[in-house]
């Protein structure tokens, strides 16, 4: 089947196409649609039906939008939704004028401003799974098959950030995932295959989730 993947990320379109072997994943610039859709939800699943549909009213086509990102727990779920835009402490929303920051600053920023959090010790209230430099990635996944027929899945994929940039580790993966430390693996996010990473992801567990319906369409 031919699905339009709502993003113009080309990671999460490879890790798309590795999920869903058998069907066609179509990024909107691979057939030069323009699509920059604003994202003015307020959660992941918001902004991900926001992706879905300005997308499918383009196309008329089944459309996977998803929407992810990191959540440090020392930092009240932050960057969040802002993942992609994150420029550190003073734009947690991203920087007004719309530039970003390279990935490698932003994971500089994201270690020092958890860093600082900790030790100041003003943290958040919760249950943190790997203590308190735990962070979790979610992913919101909307499959929009038309105006009054979708399934979403939300999932997350935990793990705790690394505490000094000197520790980033492995070439696998994309964003932030060489700061994302998975004790049970002894390796960072971006030191696993893509096999592996599919395999306990936020992303592959939404997908398969969604699997089991677009199998049956
Ligand atoms: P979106 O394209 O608006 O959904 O933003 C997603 C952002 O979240 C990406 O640009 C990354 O910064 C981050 N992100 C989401 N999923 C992953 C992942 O699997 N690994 C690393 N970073 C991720």
């Amino acid at each position: 089947m031919k699905i339009y993947l709502a993003t113009g990320n080309k990671n999460k379109k490879k890790e798309m196409c590795e999920l869903l072997p058998e069907h066609t994943i179509l990024i909107p610039s691979d057939e030069g649609i323009e699509f920059d859709p604003d994202e003015t939800g307020t959660t992941f699943y918001e902004n991900s039906l926001i992706k879905a549909r300005t997308l499918y009213d383009i196309v008329h086509c089944p459309v996977i939008a998803d929407d992810s990102g990191i959540c440090v727990d020392a930092l009240g779920g932050a960057p969040g939704i802002f993942s992609s835009r994150y420029a550190g402490p003073d734009f947690m929303h991203g920087k007004p004028d719309g530039t970003k920051i390279s990935q490698e600053e932003q994971n500089i920023f994201l270690i020092q401003q958890t860093n600082e959090a900790i030790k100041n010790g003003n943290l958040p209230k919760g249950a943190y799974l790997h203590g308190e430099r735990s962070c979790h990635y979610t992913c919101a996944m909307v499959m929009y098959c038309g105006t009054d027929r979708l399934f979403v899945a939300q999932e997350t994929f935990e793990g705790a950030l690394i505490d000094d940039i000197s520790k980033q580790a492995g070439n696998g993966g994309f964003g932030y995932d060489p700061i994302v430390f998975l004790p049970e693996f002894n390796k960072t996010v971006a030191e696993l295959t893509a096999d592996e990473k599919n395999a306990i992801s936020h992303r592959g567990k939404a997908v398969r989730a969604l699997k089991r319906i677009i199998d049956q369409m």
